[in-house]
This record gives structure tokens, C-alpha cells and sequence, in this order.
């Protein structure tokens, strides 16, 4: 930052992400507003929510937005009034930005739900950047036990997939089947043994197939394939809304399948006797409550973590987002900013 200028990347003309969607560019280095931080980015994890708004599965809430949800760095500036955090303290920025605090929501613990929320790298400018500004109240102080790159992933792919876990209702040694193997299944898959689970993985990735079962998964097969045992719970992960069926056929009476995702490709039509009978639940997860987060990030340091990421340079965001859209990821990809 010697002109006030900053590197970023933003999405220029959303589609498919061979199509080159993102765009490199100068940015003025941005100032905090009052209860905000500016916080200089070390690191940010590249989550496949960055991946469906450059290819326009989500609308862009404005023009050259800069994606990004998983920032780690280091405040370096503070807004009025705003004194959560020193200068130099490690902080984490997720996805949800701001909460309106005031809907029916908000005031009963379920801001997630928020009816006017904001969220990072969509409606406010993300850490595909050297410099990201973010409300003091919505980040978090980040366990010292993990490093930038390990911490980024844990923003928001540990913690929507924490939600997704407890969505799923999943009963204390119960039987989970996880669909799709990527940066969030291999967190929760974690959570979830470490509470007692048996984890059941389906993945098309033999990659990823591999790293389930160096984490301790019982059974491993292909993306649609029938787990080994009914299970009690299901999370999908993979956007993939043709998987809904295999799952929901493959739950126990009474068990629920959660779907992960913030988008779903179309869900083919149920069979109310095969898919829903016996009490089986279907539910979707939408981003997270702060409590989420900080329960999340306190079980993550607590077990802990196993993350595995796969590190870009800032520079080579888009080959990053391509690699994520091609299955080229074991882990999680995080963009690693050296321009210190
Ligand atoms: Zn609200
Ligand atoms: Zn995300």
C-alpha cells in the first residue's frame, strides 16, 4: 500500500468460471466506518459460495463486488468507536457481515435468518483483497492453535458445516452419511467423529475418498452409492440436487438429511412413500448466528482440527475458483496474500 491503492480481484462478468468471471484491479485501500475495522489480509479461504456468484448462480448485489468470506489478518485500523479488537490482533471475517439486529429474527437468537442481513464478498466487498473492512461485532478472535491457512477454512466452511451437523439432528454415537468430500465435509466429518459419530463418506473424488478414510471414516463409496448401514443422519454438501434422493432413501426412519448449500442444482421429484415416509426430514441450512460460530471455533481448537488446505497466491484467485469447479481441490484452497 505506498500509493493508497490495493490489489483485489472482482467478479466483472459473472458465468461459467472458464469464462474468466473475475477480474484483477486497483483498488483505493478502504477506510473503516464507525464500529468497523480495517483489517490488512493474510489469508482467505475460497468457499464454493465464491464459485456460484462467479458464475452468477448467485446475483451479484453490485457491480465488481470483491468475493471472499473466510478472511484472516490483522486489524490496522480502527472506525469511531471501535475498540473490540487492538491493532495487530488476529481477527477472522466471515460471511455474514451485519445482521439487522431488530427483525423477529434477530431478536430471537436466529439472526441467520435475518430479514435485511448483509454478508461479506456479496453485498460488502470480500478478501479476494490486500484490505477488507469489516464490523468489530461479526468478526471473531481466532484460536491461537491454528495457523492463517488452517484458521481461513474454519470461517465459514467449518461453521456452516457445524450448523448443517446440528441441522441434521444427528443422536450421540448415531450413524452420519456425508455427500460430497470438499472444504466443509472434511471439518464436519471431524466434528461429528470426535463426538462419537460413525461417518459414512460419498464422494466422486478418489482424492477425497482417500482423505475420509485417513480421517477416520468407516465406509467410503461414489457420490450416489448406498452406505454400508440406514443411516441416522445425512448432510449434502455437494450442489448437487439430483443426490437428494440416494440420500433421503438411505436414512433411517426418522432421520434427516440437511442440504448444506447456499444453492442447489434442481431436486428431481420425491417418491413420498421412498424418499419422506417413516418420518424422514428434508432441511436446508442457512448461513449462521454468530453462537454458531464461536461454539464452533471453540469445539474446532478443543478436538482438534485436522484442516487440510491447498494454498494459492492472491494473484491466482481465478486459477483457484477453476480448480474448486473441476474437482482439483483436496481440502480446502485458501488465497495466501504476500504482499506484506
Ligand atoms: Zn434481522
Ligand atoms: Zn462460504
Amino acid at each position: 500500500m505506498t500509493d493508497g491503492s490495493m490489489e483485489a480481484w472482482a467478479v466483472a462478468s459473472a458465468g461459467p468460471i472458464d469464462s474468466h468471471p473475475l477480474r484483477r484491479l486497483r483498488r483505493a485501500v478502504p477506510d473503516p466506518g464507525p464500529g468497523q475495522v480495517r483489517v490488512h489480509v493474510r489469508v482467505c479461504g475460497v468457499c464454493r459460495t465464491d464459485l456460484h456468484l462467479a458464475e452468477g448462480d448467485l446475483v451479484p448485489k453490485h457491480d465488481l463486488v470483491v468475493p471472499g468470506h473466510e478472511v484472516v489478518g490483522i486489524v490496522d485500523r480502527h472506525g469511531e468507536g471501535s475498540k473490540r479488537f487492538a491493532d495487530g490482533d488476529r481477527v477472522g471475517v466471515p460471511w455474514l457481515a451485519r445482521s439487522c439486529g431488530s427483525c423477529r429474527f434477530c431478536l430471537n437468537r436466529r439472526e441467520n435468518l435475518c430479514t435485511a442481513p448483509l454478508f461479506t464478498g456479496w453485498d460488502v466487498d470480500g478478501g479476494y483483497a490486500e484490505y477488507v473492512i469489516a464490523d468489530e461485532a461479526f468478526a471473531y478472535p481466532l484460536p491461537e492453535a491454528f495457523s492463517d491457512e488452517e484458521a481461513a477454512p474454519l470461517l465459514c466452511a467449518g461453521i456452516i458445516g457445524f450448523r448443517a451437523l446440528r441441522r441434521s439432528r444427528l443422536p450421540p454415537g448415531g450413524r452420519l452419511g456425508i455427500y460430497g468430500f470438499g472444504g466443509s465435509a472434511h471439518l464436519t466429518a471431524q466434528v461429528a467423529m470426535a463426538e462419537g459419530a460413525r461417518v459414512h463418506v460419498m464422494t466422486r473424488s478418489p482424492e477425497a475418498r482417500q482423505l475420509a478414510l485417513e480421517l477416520g471414516a468407516a465406509s467410503v463409496g461414489g457420490a450416489d452409492d448406498r452406505p454400508p448401514e440406514p443411516l441416522d443422519s445425512a448432510i449434502l454438501f455437494a450442489p448437487v440436487g439430483t443426490l437428494v434422493l440416494p440420500a433421503l432413501e438411505a436414512l433411517e426412519r426418522g432421520g434427516t438429511l440437511a442440504v448444506a448449500g447456499i444453492h442447489l442444482s434442481d431436486i428431481p421429484p420425491l417418491d413420498y412413500q421412498r424418499h419422506l415416509f417413516q418420518e424422514r426430514s428434508l432441511c436446508s441450512v442457512t448461513a449462521n448466528t454468530r453462537h454458531d460460530g464461536q461454539e464452533f471455533l471453540e469445539a474446532a481448537a478443543r478436538i482438534p482440527l485436522r484442516v487440510s488446505t491447498v494454498a494459492y497466491p492472491l494473484d491466482q484467485a481465478d486459477r483457484a475458483l477453476a480448480d474448486l469447479a473441476h474437482d482439483r481441490v483436496n481440502g480446502a484452497a485458501v488465497l495466501v496474500n504476500g504482499n506484506d
